[in-house]
């Protein structure tokens, strides 16, 4: 099976008729796992005729609900499926407890279920192990501003957002999830990645070819696109091919898978 990355969904958080909401599907060195659960994750899961039941791991970035919402719909979709393997779904610390309950009044039991949801927070010190795949979280800068507006009045909430980086078979990824600048992405990009999926919508796209300019990226996978960005994709095009090698950027639509 060649390592290959599916893109379930590549818009922000604007809905859009055209485009589905955060979600990645990784395939590597044998291994499956969600990044983030946008919706509709499970729908298009299921046109790809993707293996609900092999799924190994869940990662949720953050809690914003563009990335996040998709997970109820996902594990009740694998309690219909009538999966038994365990799957591990990580997430940050403040949203597990509020989630279950939510699942609950989903009426989703977990007990229900013919599998263990194993809870498990996601933290800048989180390396998930996958069999041979290792994924690691690192803090961006994304939620700072929510953080300072909100964070006293609510101090029960989290304002975590985490980048990740996949390493396993030899290959070495990264995925921004959501940034708060393109330089959140400098410690993850300090040795040569295949691939870098990242985000456009919380900056100008200008701002992020000029970071990426001169860096050791095999490829480039445009992703989470603002409705700014939709809207002038072709002068996106024009700025990335000049800052970047025209052969190795791409913008993947839904359903693409990316080999690398
Ligand atoms: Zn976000």
């Amino acid at each position: 099976m060649p390592d290959t990355i599916t893109f379930l969904g590549t818009a922000d958080g604007v809905p859009s008729p055209a485009r589905f909401h955060a979600s990645l599907l990784l395939r590597l060195a044998g291994r499956t796992v969600l990044l983030d659960c946008g919706e509709p994750c499970s729908h298009t899961l299921k046109r790809l005729g993707a293996d609900l039941t092999g799924l190994e791991a869940v990662i949720v970035t953050h809690t914003h609900s563009d990335h996040v919402a998709g997970l109820p719909m996902l594990l009740q979709a694998m309690w219909l499926a009538r999966r038994t393997r365990p799957l591990a779904v990580h997430l940050p610390r403040h949203a597990i407890e509020p989630l279950r309950t939510w699942l609950r009044c989903c009426y989703l039991f977990e007990e229900q279920f013919k599998f263990r949801v194993h809870w498990r927070a996601l933290t800048d010190k989180t390396a998930v192990r996958i069999g041979p795949v290792r994924i690691r979280a690192r803090r961006t800068t994304h939620l700072d501003a929510t953080r300072r507006r909100f964070a006293r009045k609510y101090p029960r909430v989290g304002f975590d957002s985490f980048s990740l980086l996949i390493e396993g078979g030899g290959k070495r990824a990264v995925y921004s999830a959501d940034l708060g600048r393109p330089r959140d992405l400098a410690p993850l990009l300090d040795k040569p990645v295949d691939l870098l999926i990242v985000e456009l919508s919380h900056f100008h796209p200008r701002d992020l070819f000029d970071f990426l300019r001169e860096r050791p990226i095999r490829r480039v996978a445009l992703t989470h696109l603002g409705h700014q960005a939709r809207a002038q994709l072709g002068l996106v095009r024009r700025l990335a091919a000049r800052a970047l090698k025209p052969s190795r950027v791409s913008f993947p639509r839904e359903r693409a898978a990316l080999e690398f």
